[in-house]
């Protein structure tokens, strides 16, 4: 498989696939070494992960490189992303005593009742080539500490970042076997599918993530699924500062080139604040420099897969041919690279495929409202349910919206943000399921009653 820089499209590295007979010797291997690391007592796994920890610090300039060359981010948002990831790891250290030992329920004289948290055993963790470091520690990271063996499939897209992965914890000392690396494509994810494993949870589109919960439904052991977004935003005619919103919201669209899961992707703005809102938020967006991920001050790199391309064009044209204005940009980069220009479409409508499918690029459609009814009218009007955002002076009137909108995640002043200590899900095509929090441990854990008569 080769391995091809997005923004130069050169072949940087050649890997090899691994075959389903592959796979299944490294199924083996983790079923047997999973045995031994999940009697391990809890302090004695976090060493480990604290090691591991330690190491992403300490190689942060190589692993950005890596990570830069075959997904095409600037370099300075693979070193957040890192650091991002780091300071996850760090929230799970600090609370995984907490969350996955035994708890005592009842003590009475007669009678003991409490509950153990045993781990599923060896699991599954498909994942996506967006945010490799963060979403791949969402879960190997938790799975790994209550004391599973994981096998981790990166995205073909992110392969070389798998593969410093899988270094990081063989230096960091995880016993050899605990964690496995599946290489290679949609082949690879469907020979992963045929195998026993005690739990599958995958990161991506909505698309692969139905057809995974369809293929493996009859294995009846936990799925779990972090899906795609179609995140709305609303600003409220009340906001005080305009402008600082205009630029924060456009970064919460831009940002990572629009490639996060919970990227802002279609924009709502009260008539009264809108021409001002409009003319700030193309100001930003214009003076964003586009280029080489690895020059300095770069904020659009390239995209990370080619037909990509495709899809946003298809977004632009579709809009334009339905009466939409194009703002700014609007079509791919000539020359080397999958550069597509920062786009923004204004005079949308809810029934555009900018408005309605994940653009997961550089695209923003702006829409304008006459009050809050229209705008949650709108903001509803999606198959998907990740994230929500209202920018508003009040609390109140923002919570009120965000209460009636069915997302995992509701945003008051802020966007395109994930916090540690709370859980990370979807709803609808968005998917099912939690990482991070006391969700996100539990979620690689059985719980087992302790009924004790004294
Ligand atoms: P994708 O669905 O194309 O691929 C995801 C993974 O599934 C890859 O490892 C891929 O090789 C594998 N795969 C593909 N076909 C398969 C099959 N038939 N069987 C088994 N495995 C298969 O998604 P992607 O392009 O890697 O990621 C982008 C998507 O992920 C976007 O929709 C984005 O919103 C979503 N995402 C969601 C979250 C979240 O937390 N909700 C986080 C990041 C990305």
């Amino acid at each position: 498989m080769n391995i091809i820089n997005p923004a130069t499209e050169e072949i940087i590295k050649t890997v090899q696939e691994d075959s389903p007979a592959a796979l299944h010797e490294k199924y083996t291997v983790l079923r047997q070494a999973q045995k031994a690391w999940g009697l391990k007592k809890l302090s004695e796994r976090l060493v480990v992960v604290q090691r591991f920890y330690e190491l992403l610090g300490e190689q942060i300039e190589g692993l950005a490189a890596v990570l830069t060359a075959e997904v095409g981010k600037p370099l300075a948002q693979s070193r957040n992303e890192i650091n991002g990831a780091r300071a996850r790891i760090l929230w799970m250290m600090g609370h995984a005593e907490r969350y996955l030992s035994e708890e005592l329920i009842t003590d009475t004289e007669e009678l003991q009742e409490k509950i153990s948290y045993e781990p599923l055993g060896v699991i599954c963790n498909i994942s996506a080539w967006n945010y490799p470091y963060l979403v791949g520690v969402n879960v190997f990271v938790p799975a790994l500490m209550a004391g599973n063996a994981v096998m981790y499939k990166p995205s073909e897209y992110a392969s070389l970042t798998g593969l410093e992965i899988e270094q990081l914890w063989k230096k960091a000392g995880l016993p050899s076997g605990v964690f496995e690396l599946a290489l290679g494509a949609k082949e690879t994810g469907e020979a992963l599918l045929e195998l026993d494993f005690d739990g599958y949870f995958f990161t991506g589109s909505y698309r692969t993530g139905k057809h995974i919960y369809e293929k493996v439904a009859h294995k009846m052991v936990p799925c779990q699924l972090e899906l795609g977004g179609k995140d709305p935003l609303y600003v409220a005619d009340d906001v005080l500062d305009v402008a600082g919103v205009a630029a924060g919201t456009a970064d919460g669209a831009f940002y990572n080139n629009g490639q996060s899961c919970c990227a802002v992707e279609r924009i709502y703005v009260h008539e009264s604040v809108y021409e001002a809102y409009e003319a700030a938020f193309l100001k930003e967006v214009q003076s964003w420099k586009i280029g080489l991920p690895t020059e300095e001050g770069v904020y659009i790199g390239a995209l990370t897969r080619k037909e990509q391309l495709d899809v946003l064009e298809d977004q632009v044209q579709d809009a334009l041919s339905k009466g939409a204005t194009l703002l700014y940009g609007g079509k791919r980069s000539a020359g080397k690279g999958y550069y597509f220009e920062p786009t923004v479409l204004v005079n949308v409508t809810n029934e555009m495929k900018v408005m309605r499918e994940e653009s997961f690029g550089p695209i923003i459609g702006i829409m304008k409202v006459k009050d809050d009814e229209e705008a949650l009218i709108f903001m509803k009007d999606t198959a998907y349910g990740l994230t929500a955002a209202v920018y508003s002076h009040d609390v109140d009137r923002a919570q009120r919206i965000l209460s009636d909108i069915d997302a995992g995640s509701g945003y008051w002043n802020c966007c395109d943000r994930v916090s540690a200590g709370l859980p990370w899900s979807g709803r609808k095509h968005s998917g099912f399921g939690a990482t991070l929090s006391h969700q996100g441990f539990r979620a690689f854990v059985k719980p087992k009653a302790w009924h004790l008569r004294k």
